[in-house]
Order: structure tokens, then sequence, then C-alpha cells
């Protein structure tokens, strides 16, 4: 049967990056718990329409957990209380009826509020922009099978490949660090036989562009736990030795030239 319940939610409006910004408390009635936490989101907004209210702004796009577009701090718990489960993909048979619920924006210097609980993240584009890439040369398409690809590599490049890019790692770190977004992304290439033409020159570029915009790993963890994805913090460790040894190697290089 249909469990219906009700809810007291504390909500962050902000009306753009240089507003103060403040917590505005709704009342949320007769809410399915079929329904997921962005469709209960859906329902207010369709009541404060109706009074003449501006809806609250969030960001979603695909409601499957794949595109990283949503992303809400959910009782000070980034993407909420459900481990390895993105904003969209939360239900509201994880609440009971009466509980008072706070949703925020992610909270980092490197992620200003546009609206609401909508997020400025341009700064893990320009992680991406930086090297997370490979170089392919034009032509017809080259037979699957040409370059062979050891199972583990695979295996842990698509675990590295998980990454939704949604920032709830940057989000939950006391030192808002984009470690864990970077070495995914790193790694998934880096990992692979057809992201070895620019490993090192990629490594050197990612780290450096992330540490341009975001804060210092100081090993808490905290981004692990928040992962809607639960990307492995041992791609932290072999970010590092990359990126260690690529500072070596394109200086060598540097010096060939
Ligand atoms: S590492 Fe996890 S939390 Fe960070 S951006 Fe990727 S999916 Fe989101």
């Amino acid at each position: 049967m249909d469990q219906v319940i009700s809810l007291t939610l504390k909500v962050w409006r902000q009306n753009g990056p240089d507003d103060a910004g403040a917590f505005q408390t709704y009342q949320a009635e007769g809410i399915s718990q079929d329904a997921s936490f962005l469709e209960m989101l859906d329902i207010v907004n369709e009541r404060l329409i109706e009074e003449g209210t501006e809806p609250i702004t969030f960001e979603s796009d695909c409601r499957e957990g794949i595109c990283g577009t949503c992303g809400l701090m959910i009782n000070g718990k980034a993407h909420g209380p459900e481990l390895g489960t993105a904003t969209c993909q939360l239900h509201m048979r994880k609440f009971n009826d009466g509980d008072h619920i706070t949703i925020e924006p992610w909270r980092a210097v490197s992620f200003p509020v546009i609206k609401d609980l909508a997020v400025e993240r341009t700064p893990l584009d320009l992680i991406i922009e930086a090297g997370g890439y490979i170089s392919v040369p034009t032509g017809s398409a080259p037979d699957a099978n040409l370059t062979p690809v050891p199972k583990e590599a695979a295996d842990m490049a698509f675990d590295a490949a998980a990454c939704i890019g949604c920032g709830a790692c940057v989000a939950a770190c006391p030192n808002s660090a984009a470690q864990l977004f970077t070495s995914a992304k790193l790694n998934h290439l880096n990992l692979l036989p057809q992201g070895q033409a620019e490993r090192w020159q990629r490594a050197e570029n990612m780290v450096e562009t992330m540490e341009m915009y975001f804060g210092t790993c100081t090993n808490h963890g905290e981004c692990h736990e928040a992962c809607p994805k639960e990307i492995s913090l041992d791609f932290i460790a072999f970010m590092n030795r990359d990126y260690v040894k690529a500072k070596i190697k394109n200086r060598k290089l540097a010096g060939q030239r």
C-alpha cells in the first residue's frame, strides 16, 4: 500500500552568489514514500507555484544516478543518508512521517551558489579540460581487438570511469579537496593502453589544475563515504604516484628537446 508521509523542510534560499541567503521552512504534506527525493521537491514546487511563491531552484537531469547533475546536502550529508546513492536515487521511504529535513547546496569555495540549491561546478570541467581525454588519430575506426587490454586494467579503469562528476566528494571534504574526482578521471585513462601516450602530461596538468581551484587532501576519507559511485581511495594513491613520476619524466623530456 502506498504510504504517505508529511515532512517539515528547512531549505536554503539564496537569490545569487552575492546574496547572503537564509533558510526557509516549508511543509511537505501527503508525500508518497514511493516518490524520489527530487519528486518530493517537484511536488513542493508545484504547490509553491500555485500559491504564487517562487519555486526552489535545484539541478537535475537524468534522474537515474548517471549524469551527476543533482546533488544536495540532506541533513548535513552529501546526497543524503543512503550510502552509494545519488540524490535522484534516494527515495522517501528512507524518511519517516514527521521528519524534519534540512536541505542545502554543496558548500565549497570553488562551488559558488548560482541560486538556492544550484551551484557552479565549472572548476571540475577545467580539470577535465586539462587532460581528461585521449588524442585519437582520425581515419577509419580501428579493429576493437587491435589494442589488447589486460582484464585487471579494464576492470580498474571501469571502476574509475563510474565517477559521474557530481562534486559530492568536494562538498563532503573539510578541505574542499577534489582528489577523488580528479583521481577517478585521471586513472580511467592512465590505466588503459590507449591512455599511455599522454599519461605523464595528463597527470601533471590535471593535478596542477586541481590544485589551482581546490583544497589539499589530508586523508579524511569523507569523499569516499559521500561518493554515490563508491570510488575507491586507492585511485588517489595511484594519482599521487603518477604525479611524482610525471614531474621527473616531463622534466627529462623537456631537457631532451
Ligand atoms: S568521485 Fe564520486 S563524489 Fe566525486 S564527483 Fe565522482 S561520483 Fe561524485
